[in-house]
């Protein structure tokens, strides 16, 4: 079913935008053919004369569009776009802290570029860049040995994102080959960092998070040719007791509505047909502009510009989820009919101490609002097991909420304590092997429950954006409005980017299997 689910079922996904990088469609069959870009290609942007940048992202989707607009700013500074770090000048990180796992993924890869000792000793520093990238390219055996305490010359190494935010120039003395570190409340201040280092600073830093400004960028990289996320409201002033994010992405700030329809405008006029709007908190989008525009009157707005078919919105945060979003979704087709409203804990004690703002009875009452609605809507969630002080029963009181919310997804991950959270402080830790256990038992629950809701789904006919293609013959994949993962055999020779009818043939816990059917 939903690609999203590929990843929470696994217990590994990254949620909210929160949500994960979407998994490739067919991913359980592992066949997808790479898409081009029609619209955008990288080669169009290409500067000429300026170095060159590898890129790489971890975490959520909110990181991966970030990325889009980090290499935007780079190609619009002459960079190219390479591969491969030893084809790099600028090698960056845009790195994901939310959970100890991500940070350590992170750490482990930026280990890649340590010195050997031998290398350290004697040879020029030109040599032992050399030396550093040739062991890189042999399978990055460049683990020995204490570094010397410089960026490696010659090759810009960045950390960027959540991680650069929360561990700070600590960074320059883990990883002394870093030279810049950025957190992503400092974006707009990237070319500025870039530009000093090109000028010969050794280290930069972009780490203030009293900004009221939003990452808005003359051009954005878009990886997906066929659909664009557009971030709407940045960083979190909710506070939950267990997140990184209000510090490493720092407080809410909106982008103007007036601003955000301009882009929409423009990403309609090169082919864009569907957008995700993206926030930690969508929904608690404030317009900043006299035009004073609610959520859910922008989602109308648009839904409503010429060319645009499907609009998604992702994450919402329970307390500002009003009935004026589901009236939104019913009075307009065009707004996809999935919510992605993470629970965290079916306990209302819990609730409490996570700071989560709403009760358990408060968070049904969400969900009833939208079972009322005129569409069905699909309703996906992120839980947290685990948290401290959760006893059996509290654990119970989740197990049995999936059966009263009856989601249709839900990304599961074990508690993580994390530096400066108030949580880190609270007593009466889950083991971990009791988390796992939880975890456990919450995905297998929660499985059984997606497999039953998709069966129901058979024999019905659901529009599907084409967006791959299988190596198999005449197979194909794409998305419903609902967001779930359609794979799909058709006897026509597909165009990537249409709009089909597909007729549901069978099911697994996490797709939908259908024959196309004429429109
Ligand atoms: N803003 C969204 C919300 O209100 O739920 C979610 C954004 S957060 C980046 C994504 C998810 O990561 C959360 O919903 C939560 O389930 C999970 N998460 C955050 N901090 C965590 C922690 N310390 N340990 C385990 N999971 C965590
Ligand atoms: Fe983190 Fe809570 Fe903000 Fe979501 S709402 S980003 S979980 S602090």
């Amino acid at each position: 079913m939903f690609d999203i689910n590929v990843e929470r079922l696994t217990g590994g996904g990254v949620p909210g935008a929160g949500a994960p990088p979407e998994a490739e469609p067919f991913a359980d069959a592992g066949v997808l053919a790479p898409l081009g870009l029609p619209n955008l290609k990288l080669g169009d942007y290409r500067g000429e004369g300026r170095g060159t940048f590898y890129l790489e992202t971890f975490g959520c989707q909110m990181n991966e569009h970030d990325s889009e607009k980090v290499a935007g700013v780079l190609l619009a500074r002459g960079y190219r776009q390479v591969d491969t770090v030893e084809a790099a000048s600028v090698i960056l990180y845009n790195t994901c802290s939310i959970r100890e796992k991500a940070a350590q993924k992170v750490y482990s890869r930026l280990g890649e570029f340590r010195p050997q000792e031998s290398e350290q000793q004697g040879s020029g520093e030109k040599e032992q860049t050399a030396s550093l990238l040739r062991g890189q390219a042999e399978g990055g055996q460049c683990r020995s040995g204490r570094s010397k305490e410089r960026p490696i010359p010659g090759k810009i190494i960045g950390v960027l994102g959540c991680l650069a935010q929360q561990e700070g120039e600590d960074i320059f003395t883990r990883a002394p080959w870093v030279s810049l570190v950025c957190g992503s409340a400092s974006y707009q201040k990237l070319p500025q960092l870039i530009a000093e280092l090109e000028a010969g600073n050794r280290r930069v830093t972009g780490l203030d998070t009293d900004t009221d400004e939003t990452f808005e960028t003359e051009m954005t990289r878009r990886d997906n040719p066929l659909r664009a996320y557009l971030t709407i409201i940045e960083g979190c002033d909710k506070a939950c007791s267990y997140c990184v994010v209000p510090f490493t992405r720092g407080p809410e700030r909106s982008r103007a509505s007036a601003s955000i329809l301009e882009e929409v405008r423009k990403l309609a006029d090169t082919g864009y047909s569907e957008l995700t709007l993206l926030g930690q908190t969508v929904n608690s989008y404030a317009d900043p502009s006299a035009r004073k525009m609610r959520f859910s009157e922008l989602l109308e707005a648009v839904a409503g510009v010429r060319g645009i078919r499907r609009v998604r919105f992702m994450t919402s945060h329970p307390r500002d989820f009003g009935k004026d979003i589901v009236d939104a979704m019913d009075a307009v087709p065009g707004i996809c009919e999935h919510v992605h409203l993470p629970v965290q804990s079916g306990s209302s004690k819990v609730l409490r101490a996570m700071a989560r703002t709403y009760s358990r009875e408060e968070y049904l009452e969400k969900v009833a609002l939208l079972r009322r609605s005129k569409r069905e809507i699909s309703l996906t969630t992120d839980i947290i097991v685990g948290f401290p002080g959760e006893t059996e029963s509290d654990f119970e009181e989740t197990l049995n909420l999936l059966d009263e919310a009856q989601f249709d997804g839900a990304f599961s991950f074990k508690y993580s304590p994390r530096p400066n959270t108030p949580s880190l402080r609270m007593g009466d830790a889950i083991p971990e092997e009791e988390k796992s256990r939880r975890l456990a038992m919450l995905m297998e629950k929660q499985r059984e429950i997606q497999r039953k809701r998709n069966e129901k789904l058979v024999g019905r006919v659901f529009e599907v954006m084409v967006e791959g293609k299988s190596r198999r013959d005449k197979q194909w994949s794409g998305h419903t409005s609902a967001n779930r993962v359609m794979n799909f055999t058709s006897r026509e020779e597909e165009t990537l980017g249409d709009y089909v009818q597909v007729k549901v043939v069978a099911v697994t816990p996490n797709s939908l299997v259908g024959e196309r059917v004429s429109n």
